[in-house]
């Protein structure tokens, strides 16, 4: 049993069935086919926007070809420190942005503070030419730490940036998760805060693989079709990001899959949170649990065959812990995990 992340998963049956309907007939090729179409009226309809949307088939391309869209090479790209464009990406937006420069700005628990983002813009004077020149804030919703930014504390953040002449990105890879838990409504998260491009990640909510990129001002969207083309992100048999992105959102199955993930990790974080031993550093807000694990409880999980990953503990008072006195350890829940599965990992942690 492994919890380690949330695409360890497979897909939802409800978009596998969608893909193999998908499959039959002909479709025009690359993205002008029926399904994307209506996919890219779907979302504008569940937005309540007429954004620009183009989909790809990982997180990564979709970061990366959003943010060089809003930048030149010589911009500088302001994110979270954590920020899987700054920490998972292995150079993607700095590779296809032609060189744009991160900068990593800090916060507690995964959030960027507003204060540290004034501090690190300053650092870049606009129109001196020996400094890259700021251009894009990065925001990643969930955050690395999975927690959430409240829409006043997005807006404080967009709106430093739009006064400063920087586009907001939004990382939103678990943007469903993140949506169910604040209970607001999907332009309420974007677009209405302040986001002008969103990265909107189905496949850790249940796709096998489709995200879609929103520039929320069509004129963002200038010419990306080409970006995207030469990037080799474009399916020929673009049908497929389609049909799954139209069975997601279909009925409101997105938001019933994470719905589920995030009550699974709540639901986690109970019964963990009940044994001696454990430790958490943030909040659990979304699906993703972070905890300290005591070393007996870790190897009681490790002899029940529950994994899960193990993750660097930056940010955390465990940082200064020796290796012998325990395990800093990430749970992701999905739409796939049970209520069974999280009795069992929370029986096999307690002490006998
Ligand atoms: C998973 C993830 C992505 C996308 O990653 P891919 O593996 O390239 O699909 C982007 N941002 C965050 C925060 C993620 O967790």
């Amino acid at each position: 049993m492994n919890l380690g992340s949330d695409n360890l998963a497979g897909a939802s049956p409800k978009i596998m069935a969608a893909l193999l309907k998908a499959a039959e007939g002909t479709q025009s090729p690359y993205g002008q086919d029926d399904f994307t179409k209506a996919a890219a009226a779907a979302l504008n309809e569940a937005f309540e926007a007429k954004a620009e949307i183009f989909f790809v088939a990982t997180g990564t391309a979709a970061n990366a070809l959003a943010l060089a869209q809003i930048t030149r090479p010589w911009s500088a790209i302001f994110c979270h420190e954590t920020a899987h464009i700054n920490e998972a990406e292995a150079g993607a937006p700095e590779g296809l942005s032609g060189g744009a420069k991160i900068v990593g700005v800090s916060g507690a628990a995964g959030k960027i503070d507003p204060e540290a983002l004034v501090a690190a813009t300053a650092r870049f004077r606009k129109g001196w030419q020996p400094h890259v020149q700021p251009a894009a804030l990065s925001l990643s919703q969930v955050s690395e730490c999975g927690t959430l930014y409240q829409r006043d504390e997005i807006r404080t953040l967009t709106g430093f940036a739009h006064a400063h002449g920087l586009k907001v990105h939004m990382d939103g890879a678990r943007f469903a998760n993140g949506l169910v838990a604040l209970g607001c409504t999907p332009a309420e998260m974007s677009w209405k805060a302040g986001v002008d491009v969103l990265c909107l990640g189905a496949t850790k909510d249940g796709a096998l693989a489709c995200e879609a990129i929103m520039f929320f001002d069509p004129a963002l969207a200038h010419e990306f079709t080409w970006r995207i083309k030469r990037a080799g992100h474009v399916l020929s048999k673009g049908r497929l990001l389609g049909a799954q992105m139209l069975a997601w959102l279909d009925q409101d199955h997105w938001l019933d899959l994470a719905r589920h993930a995030n009550a699974m990790a709540a639901l986690l974080k109970a019964g963990l949170g009940s044994h001696d031993g454990v430790e958490f550093p943030w909040p659990v807000e979304a699906n993703e649990i972070f905890v300290w694990l005591h070393r007996a409880l870790a190897e009681r999980l490790r002899q029940a065959n529950v994994t899960y990953a193990a993750w660097p503990p930056l940010g955390t008072p465990f940082g200064a812990r020796s290796p012998a006195e325990g395990t800093f350890a990430r749970f992701v829940t999905s739409f796939a995990t049970t209520p069974d599965m999280v009795k069992y990992i929370v029986t096999a942690a307690k002490a006998p």
